[in-house]
């Protein structure tokens, strides 16, 4: 099986060099870094024909060092590589939405892009303290903010969502949200609670959306989602029996469908989600199970 998308970032995050300023302001300088471009948490891609690959670039071919705030996010190597938000776009590469390419990159790019746009998308909203309303300023390479009244520190959210493909016998329940594309259906999901495991989050999200009791949740796989925050953590259960109550605030339909349906491109009776999800994945994995 592939590997799933956004979950194969090579780099070194080198967590131990975000508080060396001295070395950071000096690999800010240093024309073998590189950046990737980001505008508006679109990510800059080389798209000459060839399949879209990540638009990273050397800082000597820019016009200066990098800016103070641009967010080191690791170690290729020797080589440092950041991210940094622009105006405008070099030439020969275009902004795009992640969402677009991510599976069309080379499988390291993609998850360097996620990581970038998750740590962007923080960025842009703790310019202000949460807890006194003052302004924040970047700190540890990005990885940090700090309020300039309170002194707190504040450091990037990632909402954690479970999502989880539930069997009876040879038949899987899916459900179609008002949001998906046409004819679409897919695994069941939804946020961790506070004070929730992962496990009561799953048998409470089945249950809450379908009217199916979970039994013994198993994980399966993670995937970073930073659209715009989430982490997907990935379950396989089982149902106590094959019943259905939709709840129509959450769903719009769910169905029992049966393994041979699903395995029949020509019988399939949805359509499946993506092949960069881990709805995807799930659904793959129970069905080559
Ligand atoms: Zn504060």
């Amino acid at each position: 099986m592939r590997v799933l998308t956004y979950t194969d970032c090579r780099l070194d995050r080198a967590g131990h060099l975000r508080q060396d300023e001295a070395w950071l302001a000096a690999r800010r300088r240093d024309p073998d870094s590189v950046v990737l471009l980001l505008r508006d948490l679109q990510v800059a891609v080389d798209g000459d024909g060839r399949g879209p690959r990540l638009g990273l670039v050397p800082v000597g071919e820019l016009d200066g060092p990098l800016p103070e705030h641009a967010m080191f996010l690791g170690l290729d190597g020797e080589r440092a590589v950041f991210a940094a938000s622009v105006a405008e776009a070099p030439p020969g590469l275009a902004f795009v939405e992640l969402r677009g390419v991510g599976s069309l990159l080379p499988a390291p790019e993609a998850g360097l892009a996620a990581y970038a746009r998750g740590l962007a998308f923080w960025q842009g909203r703790q310019g202000f303290c949460n807890a006194c309303g003052a302004r924040t300023d970047p700190v540890a390479g990005g990885h940090a903010r700090r309020c300039v009244a309170c002194g707190a520190e504040h450091f990037p959210r990632t909402d954690p969502a479970v999502i989880v493909l539930v069997h009876h016998g040879d038949h899987c329940l899916l459900g179609r949200s008002a949001r998906f594309p046409e004819g679409m259906y897919s695994t069941l999901a939804g946020f961790v609670e506070p004070g929730e495991s992962l496990e009561d989050a799953v048998v409470r999200e089945v249950f809450e959306e379908s009217g199916v009791r979970a039994l013994r949740p198993r994980y399966l796989a993670s995937q970073p989602w930073p659209f715009p925050a989430s982490l997907m953590l990935g379950f396989h259960a089982e149902a106590e029996a094959r019943v259905l109550r939709v709840d129509r605030t959450e769903l719009v339909d769910a169905r029992w469908i049966a393994r041979a349906d699903l395995l029949d491109p020509e019988r399939r009776p949805v359509r499946l989600p993506s092949p960069d999800s881990i709805a995807r994945h799930l659904i793959e994995t129970w069905l080559q199970g």
